[in-house]
């Protein structure tokens, strides 16, 4: 089946070099060239992947970034332009599950694209339920349930969390996890995994702060602690 993805990006001759690559490979693609309008293809169209600039007219890609969060869990990539760090990690903080960094070679970019689609595939290895504590992760269906209600939570949060589950106990350094989880050789930081813990902390335990499941193994890295392993 032929995936979608959309650009959101308000400087043309970008989107033309990326939906010539993207159509390239087979993808199809829509685009829009502001916010609003990106907003409204990522909610009217359902896209499988969304590459989306920070710097936009009519509303910026933080703003949009968050309002399909609301809705989607579907993958989004931001754009950000060369050390805007705090971007990044601003990005990462509305829910975006990874960014590239302008100007962008179209190897790496595809190889992302390719990592973060990947991840929306069912595939044999998903086909399980995996329990702990008081949570089920149904791997098919992107899901995860605590006390039998469904804990919202972003592709890479819910993929984070599900590597850690199928490993329990298993201490995973940050690099570690940015190769296995993020899929891929990446050449940005390990904050990314950071900020991801954090979020996940907030959305699945009692007390982010004092946590009984996402353990930091100081110095090392994190593991999921399960009482019975
Ligand atoms: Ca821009």
């Amino acid at each position: 089946m032929q995936r979608l993805v959309l650009i959101v990006e308000d400087e043309k001759p970008i989107v033309d070099i990326l939906k010539y690559n993207l159509e390239r490979e087979g993808y199809k693609v829509i685009f829009a060239l502001d916010g609003e309008e990106g907003l409204n293809l990522a909610l009217t169209k359902a896209p499988d992947l969304i590459l989306l600039d920070v710097m936009l007219p009519r509303m910026d890609g933080y703003d949009v970034c968050r309002r399909i969060r609301e809705k989607s869990n579907v993958p989004i990539l931001m754009l950000t332009a060369r050390g805007e760090e705090l971007d990044k990690v601003l990005g990462l903080e509305m829910g975006a599950d990874d960014y590239i960094t302008k100007p962008f070679g179209v190897r790496e970019l595809m190889a992302r694209v390719k990592a973060n689609l990947r991840r929306t595939e069912p595939n044999v290895e998903n086909a399980s339920v995996i329990r702990f504590g008081e949570f089920c992760i149904l791997c098919e269906r992107y899901e995860i349930t605590k006390d039998g209600q469904t804990v919202d939570l972003t592709l890479r949060e819910f993929e984070l969390i599900k590597f850690l589950a199928q490993r329990p106990g298993k201490i995973f350094t940050r690099e570690n996890l940015l190769e296995e989880v993020w899929g891929y050789e990446y050449y940005g930081d390990v904050r990314t995994v950071d900020v991801t813990v954090r979020r996940l902390r907030e959305k699945i335990e009692d007390d982010p702060a004092e946590p009984k499941y996402i353990m930091t193994k100081r110095g090392v890295g994190y593991y999921l602690k399960v009482d019975n392993v």
